[in-house]
């Protein structure tokens, strides 16, 4: 297109928005295309020397709308460059140079990715409607361009009442985000108070419950040493009536004489069991650490059970150590009552089968085994029989009897060693003890 006069412009302009159009470019680009051609035609005009203009539709790659306008006076490309100020804002690449045949200015401008492909027969078509446009007057030309001011204007105004209408939804959410927070961290706040009231509470109560214990203790402590004063007494007497050198007893009287005496003994096993939990419960056992040769230990517990292990039905086995000179750092005497009291009861509660003692290393730790093939002990009972007094129902022992007081004992003595006692067992098929000591001094 040629570009001489004034009213050249006008035609230059609409022809930059038919062919951005026929092209595929929306509408709002087809007006900036539109603008940005007349700014250039404009500032070209003042300058004296009419222009030239061409569009070119590069197809490949990311499809392009090309703009020249290129008049023939070379030098001037400075000058438009400064004119022409802000112009380069509505298309995408904006450039003003001088070549030998004059001052050129290229404007560019990608086309939307979903624009049909801009194959030959399409640039024809274009071409060919391009061909037949018939340029309206500048008066024409100016109620466009105010329809289109007039659109963009409303556009604005709609875009300005959507912000707003966002920042309004923006502030609401903040103040519900706001309150929800604050009343959050009020809930925090307060669950944290009765957090901290829960665990004053708690150390009140361990702390009474600590008294209490040792309130405790300390009373079976001197109830059963006052106790066994008066027992021994009874016994001693008891002994005395029974004595062929002493007066001698009708058949009756006898019995009555056997019963205070075997009453007397069961009372005084009590209050001697009594006495020494009382102790190890009260901290005033002081183990005596020395290395210990097991092997001893066991010839020991050996010589010691085997006359109450006389049943024929049970095998009572004592293994050697492995190796046979293994030793542990510990308390001898402890550690040997805890296995006595774990074998006596082995044996009281086994009638046919085998009771067996074994022990073996296990990392850096011992494990003392005794176990055997009695009459077992359900599993929801497994940590109650290490409360005092505590006895499994209807568990009648084979022989002897008991106190209920043994194995809350040698729990004790063992975590005085350091170790832990614990038991597998079940109904019917016997049960297994495991004291696990450290081996070297804890
Ligand atoms: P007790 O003097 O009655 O033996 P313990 O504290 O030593 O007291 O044991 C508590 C209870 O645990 C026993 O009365 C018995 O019911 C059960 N018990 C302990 N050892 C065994 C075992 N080896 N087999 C079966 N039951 C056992």
């Amino acid at each position: 297109m040629r570009l001489r006069v004034e009213q050249d412009v006008f035609v230059v302009r609409q022809m930059g928005r038919e062919v951005a159009r026929a092209v595929g470019m929306e509408q709002q680009d087809q007006t900036r295309l539109a603008t940005a051609l007349s700014e250039v035609g404009r500032v070209m005009l003042t300058f004296g020397h009419g222009a030239d203009v061409t569009f070119e539709a590069v197809p490949s790659g990311v499809p392009t709308l090309r703009v020249k306008v290129v008049n023939s006076h070379p030098g001037d490309a400075a000058e438009v460059r400064m004119q022409l100020g802000q112009v380069g804002r509505l298309v995408d690449t904006l450039e003003v140079s001088d070549d030998e045949a004059g001052t050129v200015v290229g404007m560019a401008r990608r086309l939307p990715a979903s624009v049909p492909r801009l194959t030959p027969e399409r640039m024809d078509d274009i071409r060919a409607g391009l061909a037949q446009h018939v340029p309206g007057t500048p008066l024409d030309e100016l109620s466009v361009q105010n329809q289109q001011l007039i659109a963009a204007l409303d556009e604005v105004r709609a875009q300005r009442d959507d912000l707003s209408r966002l920042n309004a939804e923006l502030e609401e959410t903040n103040r519900g985000v706001m309150a929800l927070y604050n009343q959050l961290s009020q809930e925090l706040e307060e669950t944290n108070r009765g957090v901290v009231a829960l665990y004053a509470e708690l150390d009140e109560k361990s702390e009474q419950l600590r008294t209490v214990s040792e309130a405790k203790s300390r009373f079976l402590a001197n109830v059963s040493h006052e106790l066994r004063a008066p027992v021994t007494a009874v016994i001693g007497l008891a002994r005395l009536l029974g004595d062929p050198a002493s007066e001698p007893l009708g058949d009756e009287q006898r019995r009555q004489v056997d019963l205070i005496s075997s009453s007397a003994n069961d009372l005084l096993t009590l209050v001697n069991d009594l006495l020494d939990l009382a102790k190890a419960e009260a901290g005033r056992i002081e183990p005596e650490w020395s290395e210990v040769d097991l092997r001893a230990v066991f010839g020991q517990l050996r010589g010691t059970l085997r006359p109450l292990a006389t049943r024929p039905e049970v095998d009572f086995m004592v293994e050697e150590p492995s190796p046979l000179s293994l030793s542990l750092y510990t308390d001898e005497v402890l550690l040997a009552r805890v296995l006595r009291n774990l074998l006596t009861n082995a044996i009281k509660f086994t009638a046919e089968g085998e009771v067996r003692l074994a022990v073996r290393t296990v990392d850096d730790d011992i494990e003392f085994t005794v176990s055997d093939t009695g009459t077992g002990i359900p599993a929801e009972l497994h940590e109650r029989i290490f409360e005092e007094f505590y006895q499994v129902p209807r568990s009648r022992a084979i022989t002897g009897k008991g106190t209920g007081l043994g194995l809350p004992y040698a729990r004790r003595l063992v975590g005085i060693l350091g170790g832990g006692l614990r038991v597998d067992s079940e109904p019917g098929r016997g049960s297994t003890f495991t004291v696990r000591l450290p081996l070297t001094r804890p």
